[in-house]
């Protein structure tokens, strides 16, 4: 009998050659969760007829998170591991796992276990239907402020307004991608990254599954506010040109007003004589159209700093080490 798998990851139950998944978790400061998520997640996967790689992408962690790593990879062979040179982003770190992935499908999750693992086997069932992307939609989030869920929410329906793909709403990275998806995700390597738009631009066959977030298991969450605004600007300008047509209409729409507005001076000027008040509305239309310029060379702005960092062209990212069994 002829195997087409390296014989590493040859392992058969009666004569069956078993499939590998990857279960891929960036990690940032995760000391006090790793170890929770690693017990959880075994529990899962040892239930499954599969072979399992758990691949941890160290993003620069400045606690014991790699240490906790190195021991697990100690006693589980199934452990592996990219450690960045230092911290990226979960965005690039998930890039970086990409790229050392060894199994047929990947499943990527965050450290806290707000991403199941109980889901893990929904997952795989799909992806043997033939789905190429099995993705969790959240039905609910526990843990998560008001003023966070709203502000998504208001997002994604923006987004979706604005951009040409459908991008799924409410939905993280949590999910399922088989080879397909992951050579093609392989190919962006722009340095400006939503993946979440990603997981979309790329199509193929998506299946979607339903599940309720929960909190994070310990551990404090890495985004703020700013993080957060400055992912929505990226996913804005990253996927669409729509603030600059914006724009351009709203220029468009204020100089024809402006205009319509000149002819009435000039006639009224002409009919009725030179009037000096006026002082109050001159300065109002000064400021506002100076404003809806400044607004206009921002959103420039914004696309034009992104032309620069492509164009750079930098690496995406460096690693310090990498164990694991991909050559
Ligand atoms: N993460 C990362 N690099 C970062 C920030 C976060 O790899 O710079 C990882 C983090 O360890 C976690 C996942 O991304 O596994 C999601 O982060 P977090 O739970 O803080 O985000 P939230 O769930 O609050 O959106
Ligand atoms: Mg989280």
């Amino acid at each position: 009998m002829k195997y087409f798998y390296d014989s590493k990851y040859l392992i058969t139950t009666g004569g069956r050659v078993l499939k590998t998944i990857t279960i891929l978790v960036p990690c940032y400061n995760e000391e006090e969760v790793i170890n929770i998520f690693y017990e959880e997640v075994v529990k899962i996967i040892d239930k499954i007829d599969y072979n399992f790689e758990i691949l941890f992408v160290n993003d620069g962690s400045k606690d014991m998170t790699l240490n906790k790593i190195i021991a697990m990879r100690i006693n589980d062979s199934r452990v592996s591991y990219v450690d960045l040179s230092r911290n990226y982003g979960k965005e690039i770190a998930m890039a970086a796992g990409l790229d050392h992935v060894t199994g047929d499908a990947v499943i990527i999750m965050d450290a806290d276990l707000q991403d199941p693992p109980s889901l893990i086997p929904t997952m795989i069932e799909e992806w043997e239907k033939g789905y190429d992307d099995v993705y969790a939609k959240r039905s609910s989030r526990k843990g998560e402020s008001f003023m966070k869920k709203f502000t998504s929410h208001c997002f994604y329906r923006l987004l979706s307004k604005l951009s040409k793909v459908e991008i799924q709403k409410d939905t993280g990275d949590f999910r399922l991608l088989n080879r397909k998806a992951i050579d093609a995700l392989k190919q962006f390597r722009e340095s400006g990254r939503y993946t979440k738009g990603l997981f979309s631009l790329i199509g193929f066959k998506k299946k979607e599954i339903l599940f309720d977030r929960d909190e994070r298991a310990a551990g404090k969450t890495k985004w703020n506010y700013w993080k957060l605004i400055g992912l929505a600007i990226e996913g804005i300008t990253t996927f669409t040109i729509m603030p600059l047509r914006i724009a351009t209409f709203i220029g468009g729409f204020t100089g024809l007003f402006a205009f319509i507005y000149m002819i009435y001076i000039v006639l009224r000027t002409l009919i009725v004589g030179v009037e000096l008040p006026g002082y109050a509305s001159l300065v109002s239309i000064m400021l506002f159209i100076g404003s809806i310029q400044l607004v206009g060379i921002g959103i420039l702005g914004e696309y034009v700093g992104r032309i620069f960092n492509e164009t750079k062209n930098r690496p995406l990212y460096f690693i310090n080490k990498y164990e694991g069994d991909k050559e």
